[in-house]
């Protein structure tokens, strides 16, 4: 075994430094003594033969390794172990200490292997062949040729160079492991010394098997070879294992486990050393519209391209992963904090600056994008799943606001105060909600409510929905009791309305998380079941982010929602990233125009807009809702644009429960006047019949 990669860029460490260079001069005090005890004893070996063919086969071996990974360290493994070992055997006196260098040497110059590294290999095999010639020499039994050894001493004397030749070898190097992981040499040694026992263990003994073999009965030298070959065609499939087991075959990337556990690794580490690390979750935008419009091909041309730019982007010492579908992660083993980290996640969302070029699709250039949630360790993260639950959450929170990336904040994790004092008020009565109306554009007719969330902090006093509920989505385990608690006050003030007589429908803004959850559709339909309500009463309001994380899941939702006779309303529509074709393949029933639009209608442009976005809702068999209708002037012009329902600060502002039911107890004669048209009005089917 010995070093391969450098494990960091740039300078090695101080006390590395002067560790390699301590060895080194070891190495060359030992290749010193060997050289003089051969001068005074010759060097002619023993067998001639032998000793020709053991060092070139030493020298080819060591051309041929088999690559490890061991922790984030390359290690490599070559059979020209059992060769150093059978060398001591043939030449006489410490020639083999100065053959091995030579071939060790020889080796790595061959493989472009960095002078130090070089330097330092074959300084390791001075020292412990050294020290294996000494064992033999102490025990009488270098002469393995001229005096054939019988007896236990022998045997044990051969064992112990075997073993010793091994120690020294692998304690040299695990003293470079530990400084460069920040461990403790004792229990770097402990964790690793077998490590390399079923490879290298197995190949010093069989030096000298291919000595006696190879001096006595030349001709079957290559039977006992094999034996080598054996070993490396083994450690080789052990390696392509390893290899197969780690890494995602179409990136080339790790796979979500080798990620993880260098993460366990690398987190081990810095909570030894104090350093911290930054773990970058990444998820493509519309990965699946690409995929399903212009196929696998292109699709896998993206994922490959987006790794190749992410590894360029990425600092060498970086650890880049394929997670699986079209997510990515990073792991930057040190860091010295959020600014660094930052910076780091500029350059990783520049690898959507460019488009994509795919051979396979013959269109243009696709412009992928995606988002990047990244947590830093630290005192609010300890494990590697909470640091992966942070940076997640904060990507999902990007690509809810369209950044390129997001950090996670600590202050939203669970037994933050934050987290507690939502916790509290999803609970309690800080949280309450208002109601918006909806009118029929054609008979005024109040069709439905939409209830919006409040939060009257104690402290803070009022809270917008559009904060606590992005905070409430970047944190674990939150907006799904949230929303169960919207529904539920919801459908209680459905029904106190439905008492009074008003037969309206409710809506209700549902999270894009929510729809992730499997069982969303059940907490619905019992929510529904426990107030006595029929779902044609309630829609729920989604926006276009819900179907960009797991579209075939958030449809699948979305589908048996409609199926219990629930509506289900495109919220914003317009705002986001929608994209036309999305909406024919989305089980929808209404679609609210952002208000963006109703805000730019006064232009000839904004108008033609408008009634561009209602004949889309309408093709779709969908109702269309105009938002932000602020005053009657916008409220005709809608009516007058096509859309069916009206909703804004110029019908009615968001109110509470007891000022809605007196403001429908106001319009109650004009309702009355409406009532019997509304069936003529020809509204989508969702809408219920009165
Ligand atoms: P939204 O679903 O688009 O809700 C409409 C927002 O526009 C509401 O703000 C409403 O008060 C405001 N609005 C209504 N008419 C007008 C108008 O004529 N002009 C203007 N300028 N604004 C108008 P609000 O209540 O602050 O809610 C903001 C957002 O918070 C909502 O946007 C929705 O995305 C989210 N939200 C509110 N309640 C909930 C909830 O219970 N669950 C979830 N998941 N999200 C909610
Ligand atoms: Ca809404
Ligand atoms: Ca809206």
């Amino acid at each position: 075994m010995r070093q391969e990669e450098p494990p960091t860029s740039g300078g090695l460490p101080g006390a590395l430094r002067v560790y390699v260079a301590g060895v080194i001069a070891s190495g060359l005090v030992v290749g010193a003594l060997a050289f003089r005890v051969g001068v005074e004893e010759g060097f002619a070996p023993h067998a001639p033969f032998l000793a020709v063919v053991f060092a070139i086969t030493m020298v080819v071996a060591e051309v041929l390794p088999v690559q490890f990974l061991r922790k984030e360290d390359q290690v490599v493994t070559t059979v020209s172990l059992a060769y150093f070992c059978g060398m001591i055997f043939v030449l006489p006196g410490y020639g083999a200490v100065l053959a091995a260098a030579a071939a060790s040497a020889s080796a790595d110059a061959l493989r472009r292997i960095s002078p130090v590294k070089l330097a330092f290999n074959a300084a390791m095999f001075m020292l412990s062949i050294f020290a294996g010639t000494l064992v033999l020499r102490m025990g009488g039994a270098q002469d393995l040729l001229t005096m054939p050894q019988t007896g236990v001493g022998f045997l044990i004397t051969t064992f112990a160079a075997c073993a010793v030749i091994y120690l020294v070898n692998n304690l040299l190097l695990l003293r470079v492991v530990s400084i460069l992981e920040g461990d403790r040499y004792l229990a770097t040694v402990r964790r690793d010394l077998l490590a390399s026992l079923p490879t290298d263990g197995m190949l010093l003994p069989l030096g000298p098997i291919l000595v006696v073999v190879g001096s006595s009965h030349p001709v079957l030298l290559p039977f006992a070879m094999l034996l080598t070959a054996v070993v490396y065609v083994s450690a080789k499939v052990a390696a392509e294992c390893q290899h197969d087991a780690t890494r995602d075959p179409l990136s080339g990337l790790l796979n979500r486990r080798a990620f993880d556990a260098s993460a366990e690794a690398a987190l081990e580490k810095g909570q030894r050393t104090g350093t911290r690390l930054a773990m970058y979750l990444m998820d493509l935008n519309g990965f699946k519209a690409i995929n399903d419009s212009l196929g696998h091909h292109v699709g896998d041309e993206v994922i490959t391209g987006i790794a190749e730019r992410l590894v360029a982007a990425a600092p060498p010492d970086a650890i880049v992963a394929r997670m699986g579908g079209d997510e990515f992660a990073v792991l930057l083993p040190e860091i010295s904090g959020t600014e660094a980290a930052v910076e780091i996640a500029e350059r990783l969302s520049a690898v959507f600056d460019a488009p994509i070029s795919p051979d396979h699709a013959r269109e243009a250039d696709l412009a992928v994008t995606g988002s990047i949630g990244l947590a830093v360790s630290g005192p609010g993260w300890s494990t590697v799943t909470e640091l992966a639950r942070a940076a997640d959450a904060a990507m999902y929170a990007c690509k809810r606001r369209s950044n390129r990336y997001l950090v996670a904040n600590p202050d939203l994790q669970p037994g933050s105060e934050h987290h507690r004092s939502l916790q509290e008020a999803i609970a309690g009565d800080q949280m309450y909600l208002v109601y918006q109306p909806l009118l029929d554009t054609r008979t005024e007719a109040v069709l439905a409510f939409e209830a919006l969330a409040r939060w009257e902090h104690p402290e803070h006093g009022m809270i917008s929905p559009v904060e606590f509920i992005q905070d409430m989505e970047a944190m674990s385990g939150l907006i799904g009791p949230f929303t169960e608690r919207v529904l539920d006050d919801a459908l209680l003030a459905l029904a106190s309305m439905h008492a009074a007589g008003h037969m309206v429908q409710v809506q209700v803004n549902i999270s894009p998380l929510n729809l992730a959850d499997p069982s969303f559709v059940s907490t619905v339909v019992e929510a529904l079941d426990r107030h006595d309500i029929d779902g044609r009463w309630l829609v729920l309001e989604i926006t276009e982010t819900a179907l960009m994380a797991d579209a075939d899941a958030a449809r699948r939702t979305l589908a048996e929602l409609l199926s219990f006779g629930i509506g289900v309303a495109m919220d914003d529509f317009g705002s986001g990233h929608s994209s036309l074709s999305m909406l024919k393949d989305i089980p929808l029933t209404g679609l609210k125009i952002d208000r963006s639009f109703t805000a730019d209608s006064h232009s000839e442009r904004g108008e033609a807009m408008l009634r561009m976005l209602v004949q889309l809702a309408h093709i779709h068999g969908l109702q269309s809702t105009a938002e932000g209708v602020e005053d009657k002037v916008l409220q005709r012009r809608m009516a007058a644009v096509g859309f069916d329902v009206v909703q804004g600060y110029g019908i009615g502002r968001p109110m509470s429960l007891d000022q809605t039911l007196a403001w429908l107890a106001g319009r109650a004669s004009l309702d009355l006047a409406v009532e019997l048209n509304v069936a003529e009005a020809g509204l989508p089917q969702h809408v219920p019949n009165r």
